[in-house]
């Protein structure tokens, strides 16, 4: 799945190693850091990457009665279902009835996700580059992966490689913090959701993650 348009909303930058783009620096634990880590360029504020907040993104989409209402419709689904009904996804299973009896996804509108990131070469500059992209995973699987229901969040250029770790970090700490502080979805004035985020994981393609 690619996706060459990444929606200017909610976008945020972030430093990155400005010679061959080899590290991401975290704005806090990294502060201090003059130079990256990995190759020894020095640090300059204008090398960034941008990446899209995944909390905005999904406030927006849930701000949306359509996407809501998927969300609530699938939960249904997922409510009514049986041990003997088949497996036909994560919510199917046991880990995921682990997780609802551990107090997750107790909220009407609690989301979960996966992250997804492919790694690929452009044909034109035979530039490497890795894409990361949201997939919702709590609504029915015929609309999961339609254009309005994924989002891309980076495509990223260079030697991310090295140390994509230093990439993933902040994704992973915004997600922890979804996790545990709710989105308020408020239209007008009016509160419409509360919602919390669950990352079910990371599927890579292409990109060796260490
Ligand atoms: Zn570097």
């Amino acid at each position: 799945m690619i996706k060459t348009k990444i929606s200017n909303t909610f976008v945020r930058a972030h430093e990155i190693c400005p010679d061959k783009g080899c590290y991401l620096f975290d704005p806090i634990v990294d502060a201090n850091k003059i130079a990256c880590p990995e190759c020894g360029a020095s640090r300059q504020s204008k090398s960034v990457v941008k990446m899209v907040n995944i909390g905005d993104h999904v406030s927006s989409m849930l701000a949306c009665d359509e996407f809501r209402g998927e969300v609530e419709q699938y939960r249904e689904v997922i409510d009514a279902r049986t041990d003997q009904d088949p497996y036909t996804d994560f919510f199917s299973g046991s880990s995921y009835q682990e997780l609802r009896s551990r107090g997750l996804f107790s909220g009407k509108h609690d989301i979960a996700i996966v992250l997804c990131v492919d790694g690929f070469t452009s044909h034109v500059s035979n530039e490497s580059m890795v894409m990361i992209h949201v997939i919702i995973s709590r609504i029915d699987p015929s609309i999961r992966y339609t254009d309005d229901n994924t989002f891309q969040i980076a495509i990223l250029f260079g030697d991310t490689k090295t140390n994509f770790e230093s990439y993933l970090r902040l994704i992973i700490q915004s997600l922890n913090r979804l996790s545990s502080q709710p989105i308020i979805v408020k239209r007008n004035g009016f509160h419409i959701a509360t919602s919390k985020v669950y990352n079910l994981g990371v599927i890579a393609d292409g990109v060796e993650i260490n």
